[in-house]
């Protein structure tokens, strides 16, 4: 197969090049496919039939400004983990209604944030829903509780099951109605989330029973939230396959139909979606400094340091890898090579024992799949700066949508005098 299939065939860069945006915006640098996340968008939005249904776009996993414009005007609404998501996200255009706060042992002037400007929390202790019951007295609350079960690509992204710290375990359910009670709260909705990138359907459609049956434990709630993590095809290169949204849908559908019939009302359901809105819609460049020998392993050394992209060293992700040749060299030789970064540390390493098109100084690669916790996670570590972000937008031609740090942006907070 092609290397460099996926952006061909999604004519990715428009009516331009790596080559031509890294000499403008500068090395390494995240471009954005605004076709390709509009279509995401939708997909999320069209997965169920049931009609009181809503993606909520799960921000931590890219909140750029311009990005989350576009994701609102696919009508999706938003989830935020935390004051600063709620001020990017009211920035952006959300409406309070349309956010819902997932709350994680948070200090009282948090809580105050949300519940001033009338947005809805969840909060997931007992601690926690007593804290909201001091400060809101009479108001409307969610929980997240603890399904039990969890799912995903690595132990630090299971977020439901046993041994997590995430959610209320249900076996405190009559501790839960007795403070509800004492505040004179009202139970608007329960919500989980099992993990991430879970790319078979059963897992997460066995998980809604889970919540479903936290469910019916409460009465008159307007909406259930069954989460996130739905996961895209990371090794696309190898013929994986994506997950199976026509299948996920109609279960959730039947589940949903039988489930409100029963309830005897019409509930609202939610997911939260964050990778699947923003990843493949994502490309980091970055150009080739160094190719070298060291005991029989060959290091492709690039400008991707682990504070442009962290996943591939905090989680082992793998990411699929294309290769730009420099001028009219074109390889046709493949090589087995690890590419790492620039920063100080051994572990700085985008891909390890990678086939890949044989590469040289001054190309350029192009890690796939990277507008999920790319940017979001990135960091000035080895101060170095963040890159610029640009999106190819449907016309084909490419925007700036956030300038690359400089070193000014280093001092920003210092009190120099
Ligand atoms: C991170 C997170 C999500 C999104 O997870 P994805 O794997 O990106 O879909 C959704 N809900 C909660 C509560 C999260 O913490």
């Amino acid at each position: 197969m092609n290397n460099n299939y996926f952006t061909e065939n999604t004519n990715f860069y428009g009516s331009t090049s790596p080559k031509e945006l890294l000499m403008e915006y500068g090395s390494p640098l995240y471009v954005y496919n605004e076709k390709i996340l509009r279509q995401r968008c939708r997909e999320m939005a069209d997965l169920v039939t049931y009609p009181n249904f809503k993606a909520n776009f799960s921000i931590k996993a890219n909140s750029n400004i311009e990005l989350l414009k576009i994701v609102h005007s696919e009508g999706l609404y938003a989830d935020a983990m935390s004051p600063g998501e709620i001020y990017v996200l009211l920035k952006a255009g959300f409406k309070p209604e349309e956010i819902f706060y997932v709350s994680n042992n948070v200090s009282e002037e948090e809580m105050k944030f949300a519940i001033e400007r009338g947005i809805i929390t969840s909060v997931d202790s007992l601690s926690q829903l007593r804290q909201f019951g001091r400060l809101n007295p009479g108001g409307k609350v969610a929980i997240r509780f603890n399904p039990g079960i969890g799912a995903g690509h690595h132990e630090k992204v299971v977020t439901g099951g046993k041994k997590t710290k995430f959610g209320i375990n249900p076996e405190y359910i009559d501790e839960v109605k007795s403070i509800l009670k004492e505040y004179s709260l009202k139970l608007v909705g329960v919500n989980q989330h099992i993990g991430s990138l879970f790319m078979e359907p059963e897992s997460y459609i066995e998980s809604t029973k889970y919540i479903l049956g936290i469910a019916e434990q409460f009465e008159d709630l307007d909406f259930i939230d069954f989460g996130g993590g739905f996961g895209i095809p990371y090794r696309k290169q190898e013929g994986q396959q994506r997950l199976d949204l026509a299948y996920l849908g109609e279960k959730l559908d039947d589940i949903m139909d039988k489930w409100t019939d029963k309830y005897g009302k019409k509930v609202f359901f939610k997911t939260e979606p964050g990778r699947y809105i923003v990843a493949e819609c994502g490309v980091l460049l970055g150009t080739v400094y160094s190719v070298k020998q060291n005991n029989g392993i060959c290091f492709v050394g690039t400008d991707i340091g682990f504070n442009v992209l962290i996943r591939p060293a905090m989680y082992d992700s793998h990411h699929d890898i294309e290769v730009y040749k420099n001028a009219s060299a074109t390889a046709k030789e493949y090589k087995t090579v690890t590419v790492v970064g620039n920063i100080c540390e051994s572990g700085d390493i985008i891909a390890k024992d990678r086939l890949l098109p044989q590469l040289e100084e001054g190309d350029i690669i192009g890690v796939m799949d990277a507008g999920a916790y790319g940017y979001s996670m990135s960091s000035n570590y080895n101060n170095r700066l963040r890159p610029a972000e640009v999106l190819i937008k449907e016309n084909g031609t490419a925007v700036l949508i956030r300038r690359r740090d400089t070193l000014e942006d280093l001092l920003r907070n210092y009190e120099i005098k």
